[in-house]
Parts: C-alpha cells; structure tokens; sequence
C-alpha cells in the first residue's frame, strides 16, 4: 500500500475559513487563560494543596478496582456518586438534600452546558451581571442561546432591586448569578437571589464554585431552593476539594430539573473512573477541606498587604482577590510574568486578579508586586 498523499499546502494554510463553520463561531478565538511554565502560577483559582499520599494511595485503589469492570459501560446515573455529593451539601448547607435533587458533571462547566442545552438554546436568552465568570456568556454562545449582559454596581456587588428590574424586563430563559463571584470574589447577599426569584419567569442558577471559601455567616443559596422550583446551584470539586483535574461538577435543584437535563446529556458522560475518584474523594473530605481554612487566612492577609501597598484589594469570599486599580494592567501583569509571577487579567479594565497559593508562592507575588509598582 501507499502512503496517503500530504494534504495540499492551500487546503492547509486555508483554516478555518474553509469549514462550514457556524456563522457565530467565525472569528472567535478559543477561551482559556495561558498556561505558562513560570515558577508561581497564581491565575486560574487551583487549591494550591494536592492530595494526600493517603489520597493518592486511596484513589489509585478505588480506580483499580473500577477499571477492572472497564469492559461495561458506567452508572449511567451515578446514583452513588450523588448519594454521597447530597450527604456532603447537607453537611456543608445544614439542608437537607435527596439524592434525586442532585445531578454531576465532568466539570460545572458541563454541568453549566447542559442548563443551556436543556433551559436555554435558540431564540432564547441568558442574562448575567458583569464583570462575571467569563465562560457564562460563552456557554450560552456554544448552545445558541442569547446573551444579555447586566451590569455590577461601581463596588461589584447587585443591587436587588435593579437587578430585579433587569430581570423582569428581559425575561431571560436562563439567569446566572455567580457567588462568590469570580472574578470580584463578591458573594451574594441570600435577598439578591431572592429578588431575582421571585420575579424572573425562567431558570435561575447560582454559581457556587468558590462557595467553600465563604466568609463565615455568608449562606448558600441551598437554602433557597425549597421555595424556589426554578432555582439551581451549581458547585464543583475543582476549587476547595482540589480536585481539577479529576473534573467533577454537579448541581441542586428540584428533582424535576434533574429530570430535564437527562434529556440533553450524553449517556454515559460521566466515566466509572470519574465516579470511584470523586467518591474516594468526597469520603476525604475532613482531610481536603482543611486546606480551605488555611487558603482563607492566606486570602485575608493577601487583602491586608495589598491596601498596606496603596492597592485596592476587593473584599473576598473566595480563594482569589481582584486588585486595583492599574493604569494598564497588562503592563503590569507583564511584568509580573517576567518574574515568574503569573496571575490572571481578567479583562476588567484597570483590574487584575490573584489567586491565594501556598504562603511562599503568595510571598513572591508580593515581593514581585512591591518592584514592579511605580
Ligand atoms: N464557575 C466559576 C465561577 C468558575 O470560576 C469556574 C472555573 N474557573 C467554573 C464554574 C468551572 O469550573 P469546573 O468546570 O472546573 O468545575
């Protein structure tokens, strides 16, 4: 046989413009932050803590044992998975959950796809608040569902009232409220979520990705959603349970919601190995979130040392801290990157964003900061 014949140079070099590509897609440049091989990288919100030799020896027992099925398709419901992510959001809301009201993902991005694929799509709309999580409006572009961008007060927080008003008056198929919100780390005061509740006619999620890291007193939107049948919030184990590159998210809300999105999902989309990891993990959970109360004594004194060097640094309920203002935070988060300092630019204008690392890797971000500031 031959070798099949190099493609044609012009075919090539045409790219993308010579795929039948959708309309809304021609241009756009792929999300992502940079994953640059600098010394301390602080930009994309990691707990900076891996597991456990413990962990590690328990995870490769539990995917061992997993794999020795791997001839069979996956729970296809991951009833044990969600069993035990209902357990672990009663203990961390103090409400009761059923199984039944939760549903997993690879990642809550996917989790975040699947509300768009089954609650939004074309000729609908999602609404949110901005500056937000960055991949809201791209999820709702990837589905085909609208975006309407609402805006923040000047202090990033959500005034209820106005926020209401945007809502009633746009009447989105979909609302993402994100809190604590990245990248402002502002969490949500349980009457905005209210508010927005009581008045919006389609689904509304709240993103509580960071929701671990809260400060104390501030409550979960959980508690919200025995009132509320419309409302949904989603939460991963990539941030305080350190687990990121497993890739599990998964959210609560009415069984019925649950019901919906097992109309959009991929059978099986959640691997066995996905599943043994995540329980293993999850029956860790004393031992993982430890780290949390360690991160928010760093994220607390980050907030100190950065107004103690003349910055603003927004209050957060998070493991990163948003810094301002710059007068052009690109040159600065250059700069910072040219001394192995990597942190995120959000695209706020005039803003740039921290995440809490471990105590040396956030010295040396200070350190950095303090020589490249004028
Ligand atoms: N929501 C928010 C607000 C986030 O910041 C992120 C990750 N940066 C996610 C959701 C998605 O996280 P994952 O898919 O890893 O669960």
């Amino acid at each position: 046989m031959s070798a099949p014949a190099a493609a044609p140079a012009s075919a090539v070099a045409a790219g993308l413009d010579a795929l039948p590509l959708r309309d809304d897609l021609r241009g756009l440049t792929p999300y992502g932050a940079p994953q640059l091989d600098v010394p301390v990288r602080l930009n994309t919100n990691e707990n900076p803590y891996p597991p456990s030799g413990a962990l590690v020896a328990a995870l490769s027992q539990a995917c061992a044992d997993a794999v020795r099925s791997a001839n069979r398709y996956p729970d296809r419901e991951a009833t044990l998975l969600r069993a035990d992510l209902a357990a672990f959001l009663g203990r961390d809301t103090g409400v009761p959950l059923a199984p039944a009201q939760l549903w997993a993902a690879n990642g809550s991005n996917e989790v975040l796809q699947q509300l768009c694929q089954a609650f939004g799509g074309p000729g609908r709309t999602a609404m949110g608040f901005e500056p937000s999580y960055s991949m809201h409006p791209l999820i709702a572009l990837g589905t085909s569902t609208g975006w309407i961008a609402g805006r923040r007060e000047d202090d990033f927080s959500l005034h209820p009232g106005r926020v209401a008003d945007a809502v009633r008056a746009a009447q989105p198929s979909v609302v993402f409220l994100c809190s604590p919100n990245n990248p402002t780390g502002t969490a949500l005061p349980a009457d905005v979520v209210a508010a927005v509740a009581d008045v919006a006619t389609g689904i509304v999620v709240v993103d509580e990705a960071y929701a671990e890291f809260r400060q104390t007193g501030v409550p979960s939107a959980v508690r919200l959603l025995a009132e509320y049948p419309r409302l949904v919030v989603t939460r991963t184990m990539s941030k305080a349970f350190s687990f990121a590159g497993v890739r599990l998210g998964y959210l609560a809300a009415s069984a019925d919601v649950v019901d919906a999105l097992r109309l959009v999902r991929l059978p099986y989309h959640l691997s066995s190995l996905t599943q043994a990891a995540a329980r293993t993990a999850l029956a860790f959970e004393g031992e993982l979130l430890a780290t949390v109360a360690g991160v928010r004594a760093e994220r607390d004194r980050l907030v100190l040392e950065l107004r103690a060097m003349g910055l603003t640094a927004v209050d957060s309920d998070a493991n990163f801290v948003l810094i301002g203002r710059f007068a052009d935070q690109h040159t600065t988060w250059q700069a910072l990157v040219d001394r192995g300092v990597l942190i995120r630019d959000p695209g706020v204008p005039g803003w740039l964003r921290v995440t809490v690392g471990l105590p040396e890797e956030n010295n040396a971000f200070l350190s950095a900061l303090r020589e490249v500031l004028p």
